[in-house]
């Protein structure tokens, strides 16, 4: 057992163990119970990724990393143009409505 990501969220825990799992890496989320009591507990006791085979470390670490470099580039919070829900920046597509968000720089494509 090894951490692999400390995440800001539950929800950012979640997608992480998605595309550990559709790696084929086993990983468990750890942690998540603290949220509830976030006050009574310092910061950095929020939810981690656990990856059961510390063998499987490098390829976690590496999905990881792509997913953090796809939530720098998307990182805007945006809202959804069909039921007005705001939406974190990272997910691209509504999770009220399954509206795909709509990417400003696809309309105005920059000619070079
Ligand atoms: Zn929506």
């Amino acid at each position: 057992m090894r951490i692999v990501y400390t995440a800001a969220s539950v929800i950012d825990a979640q997608l992480v163990l998605d595309k550990l799992h559709s790696a084929g890496i086993e990983s468990i989320m750890t942690g998540q119970q603290l949220v509830g009591a976030i006050g009574e507990l310092p910061a950095n006791l929020g939810p981690a990724v656990q990856i059961i085979d510390n063998e499987d470390f490098l390829l976690a670490r590496s999905i990881i990393e792509d997913y953090e470099e796809c939530l720098q580039e998307s990182g805007e919070n945006w809202i959804c143009e069909n039921c007005s829900e705001p939406q974190q920046g990272n997910f691209h597509q509504c999770w009220n409505c399954g509206q795909m968000k709509i990417d400003p720089r696809a309309e105005t494509p920059e000619i070079k």
